[in-house]
């Protein structure tokens, strides 16, 4: 594969703004479909970093299996969200979800079984990475070769990336987008212009407008190149935002700050869902049950959660520590995490710094809702229904000190079925699209439910094609 350069103009039926898995996507199929694609992507290196490259390749709506049946995914889609997700965008997601992993599979991209047993794990792009092994790891597996594949597709039908070209600026003429401007002053013309340059999730001003007054107390899980410029790009022409506050992301150890192989894994998330999760004043402030990503959007907003701790005893440790991909036990502590553990609830409180009064009642709190099966005793309130809350009680007891790992931001611009960008009155903004996580309303809302971001870059991807090639 050639290194291509930055295109110098030319005709173009429709400009997209990002080549990760949505515009790759888009501009293959916009190719396929007879329409000349000029895709402009701002990484300049071969090989250049996108949540897509970085990501676990696992395909899947929701947390279901992208070939499950698309009425009952679309409805758990509207559920999940509490009614967030409009219907019609739950279903067309729904419809186009195993006819989009079928396209895939004709690029030549495969796919196969994840490590975990489960209904939605049986989509990921091959070879897919082993979670044995810490730190982050991409190169040559499944996301970095289905965006080989992909760029070959597009090279085969005439057209290519354009490297090292950040688009800074959208043109209109009558109302219509028309075009872009790069942040070296070129001005390139279509009939369309598809953004997918990602979400918002490395840009601390946008994060302190929506997401939380402390966005420099995350941990970034992706590549950092998450700027908003789409969106700040769409938003100046009217667009409206929705489900802003909304991202996705887990718990990690606080040493992953500093400590590349703690992040993207492991996560606390499964060890504070069945223990508890307090703040620096040993008190709960979140409902555990709800799981990771909920968890990470409060401990992101919370004041007194740098750092927060999860805590849980010898039992947890053993069973839960040990369970999913890329087990907490052993591989925070192998990998140089910070693990307090004391034989008893005030000796763990001393060693973490927290207040051991505090800590005992938050603890027995918690274990008298466990004994009763009455968790409306607790404040804040914890749900018990996704994850199962297990008695603090078998010493040794543990305190991992934590911070928030953001992947990537669940809202952003509203698009209709199409991907066609509306504005604040729900109207089309002509000429212009979007795709992928720049894209909102599609997951988030109140319960911060993520649906899987490589399911909707690429359906939405493809659906913004087929709208300008059918226009
Ligand atoms: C560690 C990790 C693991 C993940 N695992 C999974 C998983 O297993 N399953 C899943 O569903 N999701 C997963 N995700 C999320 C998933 O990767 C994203 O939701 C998805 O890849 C988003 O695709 P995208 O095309 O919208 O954005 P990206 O892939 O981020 O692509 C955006 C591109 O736009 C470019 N760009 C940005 N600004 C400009 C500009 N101004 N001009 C030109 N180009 C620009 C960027 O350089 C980038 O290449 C994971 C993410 C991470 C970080």
């Amino acid at each position: 594969m050639s290194h291509s350069p930055a295109p110098e103009g030319g005709r173009a039926d429709v400009l997209i703004v990002g080549a990760g898995l949505a515009g790759l996507s888009a501009a293959v199929r916009a190719a396929e479909l007879g329409l000349v694609p000029l895709l402009l992507e701002a990484g300049a290196v071969q090989r250049y970093p996108s949540n897509t490259r970085y990501s676990g390749a696992v395909f899947h709506l929701g947390f279901r299996s992208m070939r499950d049946d698309p009425a009952e995914l679309a409805r758990w889609l509207v559920t999940a969200t509490d009614g967030f997700v409009r219907p019609e965008l739950a279903a067309v997601m729904a419809d186009n979800a195993g006819r989009s992993i079928n396209w895939l599979i004709g690029q030549g991209i495969e796919f196969g079984r994840g490590e975990t047993n489960d209904g939605w794990h049986d989509l990921v792009a091959m070879p897919r990475g082993s979670h044995g092994r810490p730190g982050l790891r991409w190169e040559g597996l499944g996301a970095d070769r289905m965006l080989d594949s992909l760029e070959e597709a597009l090279e085969r039908r005439g057209a290519r990336i354009g490297r090292g070209v950040r688009v800074a600026a959208l043109s209109f003429a009558d109302g219509r987008c028309c075009g872009v401007r790069t942040s070296d002053g070129r001005e390139m013309r279509a009939r369309a212009v598809i953004l997918a340059n990602g979400g918002f999730e490395s840009n601390d001003e946008l994060l302190r407008r929506y997401v939380t007054a402390f966005p420099e107390r995350m941990r970034q899980r992706g590549p950092g190149i998450g700027r908003g410029d789409g969106l700040i790009m769409a938003a100046e022409a009217g667009a409206e935002l929705i489900g802003m506050e909304a991202f996705y992301g887990h718990t990690l150890s606080a040493d992953a700050r500093h400590n590349d192989k703690l992040w993207p894994f492991p996560f606390l998330d499964f060890l504070a869902a069945s223990g508890v999760l307090v703040d620096r004043n040993a008190a709960r402030f979140t409902d555990e049950g709800k799981g990771g990503v909920p968890m990470a959007n409060a401990v992101a907003r919370h004041p007194e959660a740098d750092p927060f701790f999860a805590v849980f005893d010898a039992a947890i440790w053993d069973e839960t520590g040990r369970l999913l991909f890329s087990p907490t036990n052993p591989n925070l502590v192998k990998h140089g995490g910070t693990l307090h553990r004391a034989d008893t609830l005030d000796e763990l409180a001393a060693a973490a710094g927290l207040s051991a009064q505090a800590l005992r009642q938050t603890v027995e709190q918690h274990n008298a809702a466990v004994a009763s099966g009455d968790f409306s005793i607790l404040t804040p309130l914890r749900t018990n229904a996704k994850n199962n809350a297990r008695s603090v009680a078998t010493p040794p007891f543990y305190a991992a000190p934590g911070c928030v790992g953001i992947t990537h931001t669940m809202g952003g611009v509203r698009i209709d079925a199409q991907g066609r960008v509306l504005a604040k009155d729900g109207s089309v903004i002509p000429g212009l699209f979007a795709a992928g996580n720049i894209a909102g309303g599609l997951d988030g809302g109140p319960q911060a439910y993520y649906a899987g971001g490589l399911a909707q870059a690429l359906i939405f991807g493809l659906l913004a094609a087929e709208a300008i090639a059918a226009a």
